[in-house]
């Protein structure tokens, strides 16, 4: 018996192409499973005691607000592999809000920018560090000449250190604006 899906999607593209798309999950599913039971196997005794050989373990912090709690970031090969908390980290104790306890993910993400793009004509380009810095600066620059400096508005980060901060804050009044504001999450 078909269920409401079912129902909704045969009503939606035609009974005939609805049951060649099943067949054709259906084989894709056998191949899969197939698949997956020909490439697993037993793990060696060097994996057992270390998925990762020959990785080191690094002490960092997570970059995701200024707290910079502590993380051990074990590297393979210069690539970031797994990541536990740091026990003994002064300031977070051995603790982590969810962020942190994921950053290891945030650096592997397929979708993570590593590199300025603008977008053109509806298709996303590279561009370099000097050219995005240049575009922004002409930006910011015809912004303050039509409207005046306190048309833009300064956003800060969480991710900012203090120190950070005050150098985001003197940029603003250079500039000309008090328009500044941080996004502090503590
Ligand atoms: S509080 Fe969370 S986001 Fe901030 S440094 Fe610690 S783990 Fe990262």
């Amino acid at each position: 018996m078909e269920n409401m899906t079912q129902r909704a999607l045969t009503t939606k593209i035609g009974r005939r192409s609805f049951l060649k798309m099943a067949a054709v999950a259906g084989a894709f599913g056998a191949t899969s499973a197939f698949a997956s039971g020909n490439v697993t196997r037993a793990a060696t005794e060097e994996e057992v005691k270390n998925p990762f050989p020959g990785s080191k373990k690094v002490k960092t912090i997570c970059t995701a607000c200024s707290v910079g709690c502590g993380i051990i970031a074990e590297v393979q090969n210069g690539v970031w592999v797994r990541q536990e908390v740091a026990q003994d980290h002064p300031i977070s104790l051995g603790g982590h809000c969810c962020k942190g306890a994921d950053m290891i993910d945030m650096v592997r993400s397929e979708v993570r920018l590593k590199y300025p793009m603008v977008k053109e004509k509806g298709q996303w380009k590279r561009i370099s560090w000097d050219e995005a810095t240049d575009r922004i600066t002409k930006k910011l620059e015809d912004l303050r000449v039509k409207s005046g400096p306190d048309a833009v508005q300064f956003l800060g980060s969480a991710k900012m250190s203090t120190e950070q901060a005050y150098y985001f804050r003197k940029f603003a009044a250079m500039f000309g604006t008090n328009n500044t504001d941080h996004q502090a999450r503590i």
